[in-house]
This record gives C-alpha cells, structure tokens and sequence, in this order.
C-alpha cells in the first residue's frame, strides 16, 4: 500500500522559561530538532522504514545537551543517571525496551538490538548494558552523559526540597524526554522514546518511556504515540495505548483521541503532558498543556516545522 511519507518529534513538553536560555541557545535547541527531523527524513525519502527513521530521529536527539536524553540527561537523587529508552514497530508489533541503563551512548539503539533479539522486549540496568556491549553499540562512561545544566538543576530541586518549594522549580529543571514517530512509503507506522526521567528521581525510578503502552505505542492503520509528562500518570492512564484504543474501539479522530489525553485525562492530574502522534493518514500532531514543547514535523508535502513554545517556525521544503 503505498503511502505518504511524515515524521514528527518532540523534545519534552513544561513551562520552558524563556529566561532560563538566552535567544543563542534557544536558536540552537531548535536547529537539533531540525538536524533531528532531517536525519530521520533522509531514512523515509530514501524509500526506508518508519522504525529506521524513528531511531535516526532519536540518536540525534540524544545527542544534543538540550533534551534530557542520552547527552544532558537528568540525575537520580544520587547524582548518577539511569536512562531508559523503548521503540516499536507498528507493523508487527514488536518492541523493544531498555531500563536503568547508565553507559549506553544511545539507549535508543540498545532498545532497537533487544527488539529485533526477538528474545526480550524489556532488559533492565546492568543487564542492559552488558547486552548493549556484546551487541557493539558504542559505550561510554557513565559521566559522559553529565552536563553542568543539569547538575546545576539538581543541587537547585535539592535546595527547594528542604525549603519545601519543590513544586515551584520549572518544569524544565525537572524533566523532558525525546520521541519520534513516522510513517513511511509502505504506510507502516513507528515509534520511538528516550529519556533520563526526571532530575531527583529515586534511584530504580523507571518511568513510562521504556513501557510499551504508557509512554511508546505504535499500530499500523491507527497510530503512534510517544509521550512526555510525569511518567507515573502515564502508566497508570495506560496513556500511549489509550490514544490507539479510542481511535480503533470508540472511532475518535487522532486529533480528538490525542487531546482528550493531554488536555483532560492527564491534565485532571495537574500535570504538565504532551505526545506527538501520527495516524494512518495525514500530518502529525502535537499536543501539549503546557506553555511549551520542545517539537517539530516534516508534514506529507515535505515541509519542516520546528518549535518550542506556541509560534511555528517554518523551515521549507525538505528533500
Ligand atoms: N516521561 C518521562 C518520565 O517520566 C519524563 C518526561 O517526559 O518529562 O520518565
């Protein structure tokens, strides 16, 4: 079945302070989700898989210091990392997930291996990384992931914890995550999450991005969703997969499946939530409830959007 071809991301949704970055850094953050965008497009033009395209998207993300994935991860309570990480292919429903994981470059790409070992589809800690070795993905050092921006965060969520002013830091000291979603030529649809939780979480925390379901779901003919918000309520409301059973049991719109979710269900928690979703058909969707989210799509006319907070930047055309 031929289809067309869309891709969208997002870099984790809060309150995203404008005068927490200078206008530079802002510029820059929004660039990475460019490169983002355009790595996985090269994958779809390419006549490539949605589930390529989605780990491409990803690793660019990561690898960026201003997502809270990979590179720039938030810290445990202890000071260390502990990143976890899902894919999935809406074809075949296979996954693949990894959890607590401390010395994977990419995570992204270790959730990749475990899904396509056929053998697991969620490997945890020490594990994870000894299996993310033997597999030859690259390694690193656990403080290679340690930014000054995040340590910073830290010893300030820390400060507020004794003061008792905790819920009062900004979202983005807190948590973010990364995801992506795409469809490709043959209307196969794939999604993909990657984060380090949030910063202060209990170590042994895992959140909803490596649970297929909660933060990760996709099916082919319905939708893919990757989440970001408090992990906690997302595993609870089953959320990513809440969005594909209302599209295929209740016959909702993607539109009006995704933000009900965002905008009511998880919003009635007094959370910040947001997803990008794609459907059968059609262009991404982003919804948020919050004053912003890192984001950005390549629509099926080929056009790039990026954003953070609510104006759209408009790119052109990709080839
Ligand atoms: N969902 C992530 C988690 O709970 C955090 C986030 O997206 O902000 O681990």
């Amino acid at each position: 079945m031929a289809a067309e071809p869309a891709l969208g991301l997002h870099g984790g949704c809060g309150t995203l302070d404008r005068s927490l970055m200078s206008e530079a850094e802002w510029a820059e953050s929004r660039a990475h989700v460019a490169d983002a965008l355009r790595a996985g497009w090269a994958v779809l033009s390419k006549g490539g898989a949605a589930l390529d395209a989605v780990q491409a998207t990803v690793v660019v993300l990561e690898d960026s210091p201003h997502f809270n994935a990979g590179f720039g991860a938030a810290l445990t309570e202890n000071g260390t990392h502990e990143l976890d990480s899902s894919i999935m292919d809406g074809a075949t429903l296979a996954a693949g997930a990894v959890a607590g994981v401390q010395r994977i470059r990419n995570p992204v790409k270790a959730a990749r291996a475990v899904m396509d070992s056929g053998r697991a589809v969620l490997l945890l800690g020490a594990a994870a990384d000894s299996y993310a070795e033997k597999a030859g993905l690259d390694m690193v050092a656990p403080d290679y992931f340690t930014t000054q921006r995040r340590v910073d965060a830290l010893a300030n969520l820390k400060r507020r914890a004794l003061e008792g002013t905790a819920a009062k830091a900004s979202e983005a000291e807190k948590h973010g995550t990364v995801g992506a979603v795409a469809r490709d030529r043959h209307g196969n649809l794939a999604a993909a999450t990657s984060t380090g939780g949030f910063n202060n979480k209990p170590v042994g925390r895992v959140g909803d991005s490596p649970i297929i379901g909660a933060g990760t779901y996709a099916r082919n003919g319905i939708c893919a969703v990757s989440c970001t918000g408090m992990g906690e309520f997302f595993i609870r409301r089953v959320a990513a997969y809440d969005v594909a059973a209302r599209i295929s049991y209740a016959g909702q719109s993607i539109d009006e499946a995704s933000r009900v979710l965002v905008h009511e269900t998880l919003a009635g928690y007094g959370i910040g939530a947001g997803m990008i979703v794609l459907g059968a058909e059609g262009d991404p969707l982003a919804p948020f409830n919050t004053l912003g989210m890192y984001r950005g799509w390549i629509d099926t006319a080929g056009h790039m959007t990026v954003a953070t907070h609510h104006e759209l930047h408009h790119l052109g055309h990709v080839t």
